[in-house]
């Protein structure tokens, strides 16, 4: 159902909300910088997804078409982000004694099941780097014609000197770029110049013949290929983290628009990072949480991506348990609010229903306010009990959520794990990581008292009520 198409969205490019068009008339063709498959994603990681759904699904609600590919870096991706190091995925393998492939599968089968709990819609196209060496050794050759590379005892660079207008996404904020001076140059001819092509090791598993010799690509080529092999240049929105701004998109750009001579989309769409405790994520800190670790606490999934609409995508999102607490708090209230409304006949004034369906509207139409869309549905319940407003919110105002609110309202209430035992069973599982048994055996004890049993699990546990 179209209601509007007046859509705003900030454009990283110009740095200001625009009048959202395409290039083909009802069809949005977007292209979304997937993971680096070493790892299990991280909650931060996870909001980069969400953000893009949500652009996603209002396009869809606005009545678009979506025609939209996603990479997944299973080569390329080094160790130190930059030019240096062992490649990522390669250095897991090595650990785990796997090919690199296997750990690729791995990681994206658990992405791909993250995104399926979260109601992140795939995109249509998921395409491995691996997978599309060819296009990007065509492009390599297309900017060597073009006089814009050079040869290094280690690799086929790009030479930045050779694209006077390297710094239109970032527009001087060399924050990222200054890295370059700190290191030391080595061959390179200038701090921003980077690897098309790496040269590599005897021992290195994944391996292309070339024309400049065995190797494999730099990481920032496969966005490039992949995106021109799979739509028109220029497409209409790319995304990903604040994090690509100054490097990896702006390396994007070069090799795009050297190659064709072209801009390479017309919006460029970052979400902002998630931070925990008010700190960044990091491995040697312990607080790098990944969608299981919320739900072996308890927690569903729909209760995160809530927690992530209640800020908007442009904002630091600061994680923090009481916030998710809160979160899920919010969350029951929406569904037992909703399963009131389910329950009534009474009809709502269809003139109230159009300001709320139009408030809604502008609110996700206005470069996704998801907090002000969420304020509207609140106002909406708080409306006198009606099926009409129960349809409001779980047919038209979840079409973009995706909070799976009717079938929540359809969940038995008594499979609801009360917050009270959920923080005991939490409390145990920290009572059990200390090896501290009797305080855990302690609690357990009082969740069975409280009529609830606790399962353990390979890597936490659940909880179910008993009869
Ligand atoms: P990576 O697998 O490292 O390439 O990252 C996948 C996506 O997550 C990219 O779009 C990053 O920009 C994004 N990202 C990484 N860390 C965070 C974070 N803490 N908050 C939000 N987005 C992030
Ligand atoms: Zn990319």
């Amino acid at each position: 159902m179209t209601y509007n198409r007046d859509m705003k969205l900030y454009n990283t490019m110009s740095k200001q909300k625009e009048e959202f068009t395409t290039v083909q008339p009802g069809i949005a063709q977007i292209y979304s910088c997937g993971p680096t498959v070493y790892n299990t994603a991280h909650i931060g990681n996870l909001r980069a997804y969400i953000c893009g759904d949500i652009l996603k699904k209002t396009l869809r609600f606005n009545g678009y078409q979506i025609e939209d590919v996603m990479n997944i870096t299973d080569v390329g991706h080094l160790v130190g982000d930059g030019d240096d190091g062992e490649d990522k995925v390669e250095t897991t393998a090595r650990k785990l004694g796997l090919h690199p492939l296997q750990i690729a599968q791995k990681f994206t089968d658990i992405f791909m099941n993250d995104l399926k709990r979260l109601n992140v819609i795939p995109a249509k196209h998921i395409v491995p780097a691996t997978q599309c060496i060819d296009g990007m050794i065509n492009l390599i050759n297309t900017l060597e014609a073009k006089g814009c590379t050079y040869r290094t005892s280690d690799g086929i660079y790009f030479d930045a000197s050779t694209f006077p207008d390297y710094y239109q996404l970032s527009k001087g904020s060399l924050e990222g770029n200054l890295g370059g001076a700190r290191v030391a140059l080595g061959e390179k001819r200038n701090i921003n110049d980077f690897a098309l092509w790496k040269f590599v090791s005897p021992n290195t598993i994944q391996k292309w013949d070339s024309p400049w010799g065995v190797g494999c690509p730099g990481w920032h080529i496969e966005c490039s290929a992949i995106s021109m092999q799979y739509l028109p240049v220029p497409f209409d929105i790319h995304t990903g983290g604040v994090d690509h701004i100054p490097v990896h998109h702006t390396n994007e750009i070069a090799q795009t628009q050297t190659a064709t001579g072209k801009k390479m989309c017309n919006f460029w769409f970052h979400n902002e990072f998630m931070t925990i405790d008010g700190g960044k994520m990091s491995k040697s800190l312990g607080n790098v949480y990944t969608l299981d670790d919320l739900i072996n606490q308890g927690y569903d999934p729909m209760h995160l991506r809530l927690l992530m609409l209640q800020t908007i995508y442009r904002s630091v999102l600061n994680f923090t348990f009481t916030a998710l607490n809160g979160a899920r708090e919010n969350y029951r209230n929406i569904v037992t609010a909703l399963r009131r409304h389910q329950a009534s006949t009474t009809p709502t004034d269809p003139q109230i229903i159009n300001e709320l369906r139009h408030a809604f509207t502008d609110a996700i139409n206005n470069d996704l306010n998801t907090p002000t869309a969420l304020a509207v549905l609140h106002q909406a319940l708080k409306q006198p009990n009606s099926q009409d407003i129960y349809q409001l919110i779980t047919a038209e105002f979840d079409q973009v959520l995706s909070l799976s609110l009717a079938a929540a309202v359809s969940t038995e209430e008594n499979t609801i794990i009360p917050d009270a035992i959920n923080e005991l069973a939490a409390q145990r599982l920290a009572a059990k990581k200390q090896r501290d048994w009797a305080t855990a055996d302690a609690l357990r004890n009082k969740i069975t008292a409280a009529g609830y049993q606790i399962n353990d699990t390979v890597d936490g546990y659940t909880i179910t009520k008993i009869n």
